[in-house]
């Protein structure tokens, strides 16, 4: 049986730089559901679609089709055979696909293609509702969070390396609504399942949690 690893967490709380490492280290695919909401948050925004509006976002979802493939280990995001691995990381799309994720049609969208990714070979999958919702059965499950200054601060250090011009009171606040929208929404709202493990990397390095999430593996797999 496939070895299945669940990472959930709020927005900048590092769960993607964590699961890639740990991927790393156990030769795991690393399954990033995040990128493939920001593929359709990125067709809505190049087709003007209103993201406020659910019958049109449901719409386009019959004219979207998201796959995966790796190049180098990498997750690529494909949007219609398109891959847009290169447009989907800017606070634009990342808030739009905040907004659309609280549609069950996008959601029931990308359930299928996260489940069965997970059936035959062993991942690490981060997201929101991947221990509660996606994969219920993962052997080892992960809340990993921080405080919104901390994730503000990662975010805004992160982005000024790319060169985006941003302020750090922006990104807290655009974080604060993010999470609310996650947590509050209808549809597999972001929360600790009741087996997973919560994490605070606040006054954690990256390479601590890595450790913290292997010993958790190699305890469940003795
Ligand atoms: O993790 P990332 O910031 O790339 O995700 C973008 C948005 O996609 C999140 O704010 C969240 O609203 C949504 N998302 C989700 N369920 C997931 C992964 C992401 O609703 N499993």
């Amino acid at each position: 049986m496939a070895f299945n690893i669940a990472i959930d967490g709020p927005a900048g709380a590092g769960k993607s730089t964590i699961a890639k490492k740990v991927a790393k280290e156990l030769s795991y695919i690393y399954v990033d559901t995040g990128a493939m909401f920001r593929a359709m948050a990125l067709y809505c925004i190049r087709n003007g679609v209103d993201r406020e509006k659910e019958q049109e976002v449901s719409k386009a979802c019959e004219e979207i089709t998201v796959s995966i493939s790796y190049e180098n280990g990498e997750q690529q995001v494909l949007l219609n055979g398109e891959n847009v691995n290169g447009f989907i990381r800017t606070e634009e799309v990342g808030n739009t696909a905040s907004t659309i994720s609280v549609y069950g049609k996008v959601r029931t969208k990308l359930l299928e293609l996260q489940r069965k990714l997970a059936e035959t070979q062993d991942v690490i999958m981060d997201g929101r509702d991947i221990g509660t919702c996606v994969l219920p059965n993962a052997q080892v499950k992960i809340y990993l969070t921080a405080s919104v200054e901390t994730r503000g601060k990662r975010r805004f250090l992160e982005l000024q390396e790319k060169g985006q011009a941003c302020s750090l009171e922006e990104i807290c606040a655009d974080i604060k609504d993010r999470d609310y929208r996650d947590m509050h929404r209808e549809i597999a709202p972001l929360k600790q399942a009741e087996d997973a493990i919560l994490v605070d990397s606040s006054n954690m390095t990256i390479d601590e949690v890595v450790a913290e999430i292997l010993k958790l593996v190699k305890e469940k797999q003795q």
